[in-house]
């Protein structure tokens, strides 16, 4: 490449990213300024790199035109190699694993988990993590057996070593005898049989004894899980998480490609709903297009809608390619990390502006859709009174409900045994919700891990929850449980639940109660 540091705007449109990195590295900007740091500063290495790789960044950001500024991200790449070199980190690429292998690694961020290769990755096991992660998340999806924030999982397992990856129980075995083997084997053909079993039965209603049907649909994260979902017996998508659309990629999706996968998605599930949730990126799912700019609390920084709002450009394609999907089918769209009624009525305006641009330019779009707010932060629980006002839906998310509630970092796993979803404070905050969407007629749903546990089901639907939207294999054991319930029982059993004091004696209210119906479901071997 040429030397067009005269004129980097010249250049830089007209090169790739390779080639940009390549210049950036030869530059001065990079090259000279750290050794100079290092120098002047008496620095190591990889903070005067720091030091300058933030300089340029800002350098990058404040320039007017848009693909200049976007190729912020070459400079954060760039800087993570050199700094992976620094500090002699291997990267290894999932994607390209040849053989068949469980992998064992300090941590799988939400990005790598999505390129794991079913057909050679058979298990994972972390050091870091809890299973109300997206990585857990994503595991639980792909039912790929997992077991999450271990601790010395790296240091106590070699390469080679024989290993078994218990999921259900969250437990690995190291070196297992010839009659662990055996039996896990055992076990492994009983859980398919199992798993086959209520799987043939997922396909009847969900129809309690007493004949109250309720909804239960699936949550996805990529568009050819909709198929899963509906083969489990759902009955349309309570959550499409759409953020891994943007992930282990360098620029944003253009509108072009996101229509073409919600439409996809909304054709093969129509005439069933689709609840498209808008981009949901950082906190625990970073972007390689949005890298290096760390925040010190990412669970309370730019973060959802937020970041939408401060981002009208990527919220704009998003919600245009939303609405131009919509004409195949049924949608509706929910913001996430919603926290005050300001936001609702940005995002609102947003989606107004959106489909006014899509007019102008003689686009055919859809905008009779349903929009809802993502229940997850607690002021939205608290204001849900102001925000059913302007929306037609709640939809709970007690994964980060739960997190910011009892203050329990949902990848942390030395607080992962404190995540607990019947703690009676987030029992008062789905019954505070419930009251006030059945008050003011707008539905509720919940889409959190919570829902895909039958142990919950029967508080979820005393609570009045208008549906439940659940991982896709978790479809048929909820289905199943609702199929052994008696709906007029459980607004009792809610009652009696919020008179309790602890997880626990809400945890064994329940399990004794329905203990011969969820032994049969067998949750344990979920
Ligand atoms: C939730 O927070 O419960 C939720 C459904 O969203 P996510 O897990 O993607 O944060
Ligand atoms: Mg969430």
């Amino acid at each position: 490449a040429q030397d067009h540091r005269e004129h980097p705007e010249d250049f830089l449109t007209t090169t790739g990213i390779l080639e940009t990195q390549e210049v950036l590295l030869k530059d001065k900007m990079f090259y000279g300024k750290t050794i100079d740091t290092i120098k002047a500063e008496s620095v190591n290495a990889e903070w005067a790199l720091k030091k300058v790789v933030t300089a340029a960044r800002e350098i990058f950001q404040s320039m007017s035109d848009p693909y200049l500024k976007e190729r912020v991200v070459d400079v954060a790449h760039l800087s993570e190699r050199i700094m992976q070199n620094l500090v002699g980190a291997v990267s290894v690429d999932i994607s390209k694993i040849g053989r068949r292998v469980i992998l064992v690694a300090p941590d799988l961020s939400p990005a790598e988990t999505s390129q794991i290769q079913l057909e050679r990755i058979k298990g994972f096991v972390t050091d870091k993590g809890g299973k109300a992660s997206h990585t857990g998340i994503l595991a639980r999806s792909l039912e790929i057996p997992a077991v999450l924030g271990l601790d010395h999982a790296t240091t106590d397992i070699k390469n080679e070593d024989l290993i078994i990856v218990d999921g259900s129980a969250g437990i690995v075995i190291i070196d297992p005898g010839e009659k662990t083997l055996i039996e896990y084997e055992e076990r492994k053909t009983l859980y398919e049989e199992h798993k086959a079993a209520i799987r043939r039965g997922s396909k009847a209603p969900a129809k309690t004894l007493d004949g109250q049907r309720l909804a239960v649909l699936g949550n996805i994260e990529r568009s050819e899980q909709v198929a899963s979902v509906l083969d489990y017996g759902g009955e349309g998508i309570g959550l499409y998480r759409t953020e891994f659309q943007y992930m282990g990629r360098s620029d944003f999706p253009t509108e072009e490609e996101l229509t073409d996968k919600y439409a996809e998605t909304i054709e093969v599930a129509s005439p069933r709903p689709v609840t498209i949730r808008t981009l949901d990126i950082n906190g625990d799912k970073y972007i390689a297009a949005q890298s290096g700019q760390e925040e010190q609390n990412p669970a309370l920084g730019l973060r959802g809608i937020r970041y939408c709002l401060q981002r009208p450009e990527v919220f704009r394609t998003q919600l245009r390619a939303i609405l131009r999907a919509a004409v195949h089918g049924n949608v509706s769209v929910m913001f996430p990390m919603v926290a005050t009624v300001r936001e609702v009525l940005a995002a609102k305006q947003a989606v107004r502006e959106a489909a006014k641009s899509l007019a102008q330019d003689n686009i055919a779009y859809n905008d009779s859709i349903r929009l809802g707010v993502l229940v997850e932060v607690p002021s939205a629980v608290m204001m849900a009174d102001v925000l059913a006002n302007e929306i037609d839906f709640f939809s709970v998310g007690t994964n980060d409900l739960i997190q910011y509630t009892l203050a329990i970092d949902r990848v942390n796993e030395k607080v992962a045994h404190l995540f607990r979803p019947l703690d009676p404070a987030i029992l008062r905050m789905l019954k505070h919700l419930t009251d006030v969407a059945k008050e003011k007629n707008v539905q509720v749903f919940i889409c959190g891990e919570m829902a895909g546990y039958p142990i919950h089901t029967p508080i979820l639907m005393g609570m009045g929850m208008n549906g439940l939207s659940v991982n896709p294999q978790s479809i048929p054991s909820v289905k199943q449980m609702i199929r052994s319930i008696r709906m007029h029982e459980t607004p009792a059993l809610v009652a009696e639940a919020l008179r309790l004091q602890s997880a626990e004696k809400v945890f064994q209210l329940l399990q004794s109660t329905y203990k011969d119906i969820l032994e049969e479901i067998d949750q344990r071997k979920r």
